[in-house]
């Protein structure tokens, strides 16, 4: 046990495991998940007393998240956008700076009018949903090399109503050959093999194959700026996530593939964070 309150109410339950956690938020999604509510109950329950079964579930889940588990992966869910996404540990859960990739997807996609969007690397679904709900004429195919990934990223899809969105499996632009499109988005591996953080906090229970692309961390990125070019439209856009020491080699990367109006972006901690060119076949 966790010395958790034995019979608490949902305050005293709460201020302990917060302090066990060092994070309030953890403690408050982990209990709001044992007890099937939504945030917005704690507000009026704080006295509630729980009952043992409760109680125990409750202190099982903080153990798990003292042993270093995500909290995503034990509630199952994380919100991303406006969207709360399931996840699993088949899928990288995720970040609030891949927003910043949404929202330059969305700049490039016109209000009232069809274009053709695919996200590679698609994982939970985050970017290729939140897309397709902020676009709803866009034609968006999110891929995925693994099947326990897509299977999660389906699921997102048929929950938040987003039938329009066509998952395909396979590696990178592979189940795409043929296909052209006005935006090509991805949020790839890009840490390097031997980058000590991979063996430290939620990067160790997240699946090595969406975090980690070989001694550089541009391999997959490397193969996403050549390949990309065979399925974009004249005037269509690459845009993908990188780490925050990556920028200039991603530019490069794009200027020696003839991309044009190659630019990076920063995210919210003003650090460089998606990168991107124009196909102009001119
Ligand atoms: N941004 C993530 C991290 O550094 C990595 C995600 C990725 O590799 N695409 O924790």
């Amino acid at each position: 046990m966790t010395g958790l309150p034995s019979t608490p109410d949902v305050r005293s339950l709460l201020a302990s495991a917060a302090q066990a956690l060092g994070e309030r938020i953890d403690a408050e999604l982990l209990l709001l998940h044992v007890l099937g509510k939504p945030r917005s109950w704690l507000f009026a329950h704080a006295d509630e007393r729980l009952d043992a079964a409760a109680i125990d579930a409750y202190a099982a889940l903080v153990q798990r998240r003292l042993a270093g588990e995500p909290v995503a992966y034990l509630t199952g869910y994380r919100g991303f956008w406006t969207l709360e996404l399931e996840v699993s540990p088949a899928t990288l859960i995720p970040r609030p700076e891949t927003e910043r990739l949404v929202e330059l997807a969305l700049e490039r996609l016109p209000l009232d009018a069809a274009a053709s969007v695919a996200d590679l690397g698609t994982g939970s679904g985050a970017i290729a949903l939140a897309i397709a709900c902020e676009r709803p004429q866009a034609h968006v195919v999110a891929c995925d090399a693994s099947a326990p990934a897509l299977a999660v990223a389906q699921r997102n899809a048929q929950r938040l109503q987003l039938p329009q969105v066509r998952f395909v499996q396979g590696d990178w632009l592979a189940p795409l050959r043929g296909e052209r499109f006005d935006l090509v988005v991805s949020n790839p591996p890009y840490i390097e093999a031997d980058d000590p953080h991979l063996a430290q906090g939620d990067l160790r229970f997240e699946p090595r194959s969406a975090l980690a692309s070989g001694t550089d961390g541009l391999d997959d990125i490397r193969r996403i700026v050549h390949d990309t070019l065979d399925v974009l439209k004249p005037g269509g856009w690459l845009l993908f996530e990188h780490g925050w020491n990556q920028g200039e080699l991603a530019r490069a990367l794009l200027r020696q593939a003839g991309y044009a109006s190659v630019f990076t972006a920063q995210d919210l901690e003003g650090r460089d964070r998606v990168s991107g060119g124009c196909w102009s076949a001119a």
